[in-house]
């Protein structure tokens, strides 16, 4: 079935470089061609997702790859096919990587006041990868004996992420070397704020931002002395450089754009992961009471979430019903998907499956784009013993996003139920690729193959095998 899955993975694994080089031409070539540098951002993207870094909330990432393809499509590469991904990790960063990876950490997120804010540090990172400012550096690497593509992604990755990371990451002093390379020149920065701003401005956001947002993370820089955060040390910021994007916006006019529902809830999903269940009760309800600061639509849905995780379940669903009148009456909050998944997360936990099914029915037709949703409905169906209905809405999901592990995680699930073994072991082997667990892909198409099935499958079977052993050769050959 899912041929192309695999062979996606596979045609920008490392493997489908020579000797597990990137062929860079002669020497005076400057510049990676797109192919290569989407090979190195797929590589870093497969260790990241296989490390604890990955912050795997879909709708978290959904979010920043609305926001990210929205200012994206106003860029000079609107068909590069970027993806936007969230990292677990409190400290201040925004990091891109070839091919159009874009990371933003968790910190970031939370530091960030306004959505124009975030729109103009993903701007920033866009303009990077549009201008092609990290593949410049990386060919620039390779009259200086540049090892392996290995190495270069493992670099490229920490130097983009934790300190402690980098530390840990790279090992040898050649590696280090490249990192310290890689940190972005006072010409790129410029070039990436001028080009961020055009971005910014064609997109309805408020350019102001930029600079504003720029500013405060150079004032809590001051404070916090040499614990810089780490987006100051990849992209230095300097007095210079924020007079200068002052003086680009100064002309234009000050937008009061109004944050989108899902910034904000978002942002309550981030917070509400900080603290335990009761804190977050303890939290969200004072934040109302006071009608002290915030959005009162995502005060509520992080309550609701909070009380939900505690186990009160009467009373998150008395909070939703307030939650919901309200949405329903506000332009910008009503049908919003966010709060439609997290209402199905409280009909489950009353435990009414024929109404809870009737409405993820209707829920997944109005967003039948909303991952976290055909999870926790797929999940439902399964419980209910409707697995094919759950094999059909996954497979469909997976024609969208196939690096999507919790996807293939729950499609071989519904295929064993099926006793589909064949099928079951493929969806498993697919997650564990993507995983970056080649091995143990292996084996579950081995079992795919034992399994047996008709002449076409194992015909896709054996070619997964094939590409899956060429993969892991060349990994033994590094
Ligand atoms: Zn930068």
């Amino acid at each position: 079935m899912n041929k192309l899955t695999l062979a996606l993975l596979l045609c920008f694994s490392p493997c489908a470089v020579s000797d597990g080089l990137p062929d860079l031409g002669d020497a005076s070539q400057t510049v990676l061609t797109p192919l290569q540098e989407r090979q190195i951002g797929q590589q870093s993207m497969m260790e990241i997702r296989a490390s604890k870094q990955f912050l795997d909330d879909a709708e978290i990432n959904d979010y920043l790859n609305q926001l990210g393809n929205k200012l994206v499509e106003n860029s000079t590469e609107p068909g590069l096919g970027f993806e936007f991904f969230a990292i677990n990790d409190l400290t201040i960063n925004a990091f891109a990587m070839p091919g159009g990876f874009v990371g933003v950490n968790a910190g970031l997120l939370l530091t960030t006041q306004s959505e124009s804010e975030l729109a103009s540090v993903l701007s920033h990172e866009i303009s990077h990868v549009t201008q092609h400012h990290l593949a410049r550096m990386i060919a620039g690497q390779q009259g200086e004996g540049l090892v392996s593509m290995a190495a270069l992604a493992v670099a490229i990755l920490a130097a983009r992420t934790t300190p402690q990371a980098t530390e840990a990451a790279i090992a040898s002093v050649q590696a280090r070397a490249i990192q310290k390379q890689l940190d972005f020149t006072r010409e790129n920065e410029q070039e990436a704020d001028r080009i961020g701003l055009q971005l910014l401005q064609k997109s309805g956001f408020n350019t102001h931002a930029m600079p504003e947002f720029l500013e405060r993370l150079q004032k809590a820089t001051r404070l916090l002395d040499n614990n810089a955060p780490n987006y100051l040390r990849t992209h230095p910021i300097t007095s210079d450089r924020i007079a200068e994007i002052e003086n680009r916006v100064q002309k234009q006019p000050y937008l009061l754009v109004q944050d989108s529902l899902n910034f904000q809830l978002v942002r309550t999903k981030l917070i509400a992961a900080q603290k335990t269940a009761p804190e977050g009760i303890a939290y969200f309800s004072d934040a109302l009471e006071g009608q002290k600061y915030g959005n009162p639509i995502a005060q509520r849905y992080g309550l609701v979430g909070a009380l939900l995780r505690n186990n009160e379940v009467g009373r998150a669903a008395q909070e939703l019903t307030t939650l919901r009148y309200l949405a329903k009456y506000s332009p910008m909050s009503r049908n919003n998907p966010m709060i439609e998944t997290l209402s199905g997360q409280v009909k489950r936990a009353e435990n009414n499956p024929a109404a809870t099914l009737a409405f993820y029915r209707t829920a997944v037709q109005n967003f039948p784009q909303h991952r976290a949703l055909i999870y926790d409905y797929t999940d439902l169906l399964m419980q209910n013993g409707q697995a094919e209905a759950a094999a059909k809405l996954l497979a469909a999901q997976i024609a969208r996003h196939p690096s999507d592990t919790t996807l293939y995680d729950l499609q071989a699930r519904a295929y064993a139920m099926q006793s589909r073994a064949l099928e079951q072991h493929q969806a498993q082997a697919y997650s564990y690729a993507w995983q970056g667990k080649l091995y143990a892909a292996l084996e579950q198409l081995e079992l795919a193959k034992q399994a047996g099935g008709s002449f076409y499958q194992l015909s896709t079977v054996e070619s997964d095998i094939r590409e899956l052993r060429e993969m892991l050769d060349e990994r033994g050959r590094k």
